[in-house]
């Protein structure tokens, strides 16, 4: 008898917790990461689900049919992520993989018989907590980024992406996209914003993804003494930053958008010198793609301005851009419509992102989040709440997995 989802919620509540912080520190391909992805596979065995793995780690778990069989292009997959960011909270990525477990015993407990393939996916690296790159897994199952533009990818220990694989046993030729033959796919995940509790609703479907990027921002400047050098005489790096810092913050407050300096990396971080470069990662979103660009161009050109007058330098460089996300509008109203649920945006880049720009009908479910922190210890969600989670996918997946292949809307 499989875990239910309490039991499975228990299972992950210590791996990778800070016993200070009480916050999750699951980066992709480290030991908590890991630990996870054998707890996956356990428990996909355990329900007699059949595990497929590519060279990255990402896993689809099929239930009731062979792989083979899902070459047809009618597969229904739900899943999420198990890595969080530094820190991070419980439920985001975690609720939709033990969601969409729970949901496979649900139906079997209905005693539904699927007439597609229904496949429960954990994608990795979706947070790009370790390499950087968010969504990496899933932009790599479909193509959107390629194998030799990852395999540069360094970590901030310096680690290869390629070398990172290989030391969690992972890695070599990624061969054929596990997301061949999927038809549709549904993610249910953690609100990250207070809409749904705004809404009195414990479940929502989502309408789209703001576009969002981030971007890299080299300052440069010379190192020299804190206490010789006359304040006139400086090319500090670090008050170009912070000039630049709270210029995009009063861009994103004006334009009703939202631009985060959340990491820095400072040379050589002295407290008793001026520092000669600071490494910062602007965090951008907006509700349209020409309102991002606006949006950088902005910060850009005043961070610029600014290091003139500072005679520092400053290079900036995008890392990764993700353009504007709706979901299938059909199919958000087809489930949202007759079950009174409501239909909200979000500023949150998600795997289920990456796979509608791949051309996948895609639908997302959100599940209340009462404080409506996340990326944060406080991150929460009720019980009750995850459980009618469980019962809105289970919905979901009995409707679209119960059409006859080709007959989805
Ligand atoms: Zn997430």
């Amino acid at each position: 008898m499989p875990d239910d989802f309490e039991r499975m919620w228990d299972d992950l509540a210590p791996v990778g917790r800070s016993a200070t912080s009480g916050g999750y520190f699951r980066q992709p391909w480290l030991s908590a990461e890991r630990e996870l992805a054998g707890w996956f596979e356990e428990q996909a065995r355990a329900r007699g689900l059949v595990v497929e793995t590519d060279a990255m780690g990402n896993v689809v778990a099929w239930w009731g049919v062979s792989t083979s069989s899902t070459g047809d292009g009618g597969a229904v997959v739900t899943g999420s992520h198990l890595d969080s960011v530094l820190d991070g909270g419980a439920y985001d990525g975690p609720l939709g993989v033990v969601s969409a477990l729970a949901a496979v015993d649900e139906l079997r407990s209905r005693g539904f018989e699927p007439s597609r393939p229904i496949g429960v996916s954990v994608f990795v690296e979706e947070e790009g907590s370790r390499f950087g790159l968010a969504c990496l897994g899933s932009r790599l199952a479909t193509g959107a980024v390629s194998w030799e533009r990852a395999r540069e990818l360094r970590d901030r220990d310096g680690v290869f992406l390629a070398d990172g694989l290989e030391a969690a046993g992972l890695g070599g030729s990624p061969g054929t996209s596990l997301l061949h033959g999927v038809g549709t796919f549904v993610e249910l995940h953690v609100e990250q914003g207070r809409d749904l509790v705004d809404r009195s609703a414990a479940v929502g479907v989502a309408s789209g993804i703001w576009p969002h990027g981030r971007y890299r921002y080299e300052f440069r400047g010379a190192a020299d003494h804190a206490g010789t050098t006359r304040m006139e005489d400086r090319a500090d790096p670090m008050l170009t930053y912070a000039m630049t810092a709270l210029a995009a913050n009063k861009q994103a407050r004006l334009a009703g958008e939202r631009a985060t300096f959340g990491r820095i990396d400072v040379t050589p971080n002295s407290t008793n010198s001026v520092p000669s470069a600071v490494t910062a990662w602007l965090d951008a979103r907006a509700s349209t793609a020409s309102s991002l660009e606006e949006l950088v161009g902005a910060v850009e050109r005043q961070a610029s301005e600014r290091a003139s007058r500072d005679g520092t330098s400053l290079v900036v460089k995008a890392e990764s851009v993700s353009g504007e996300v709706t979901f299938s509008p059909a199919l958000a109203a087809r489930l949202a419509g007759p079950r009174g649920w409501p239909v909200i945006p979000t500023a949150a880049g998600h795997d289920a992102g990456i796979l509608s720009a791949a051309g996948v009908p895609t639908a997302m479910l959100f599940v209340r989040n009462p404080t409506g922190v996340s990326h944060s210890p406080l991150e929460t969600a009720a019980m009750d709440d995850c459980l009618a989670g469980v019962s809105a996918l289970a919905d979901v997946l009995a409707e679209l997995s119960g059409d006859p292949v080709g007959e989805l809307g």
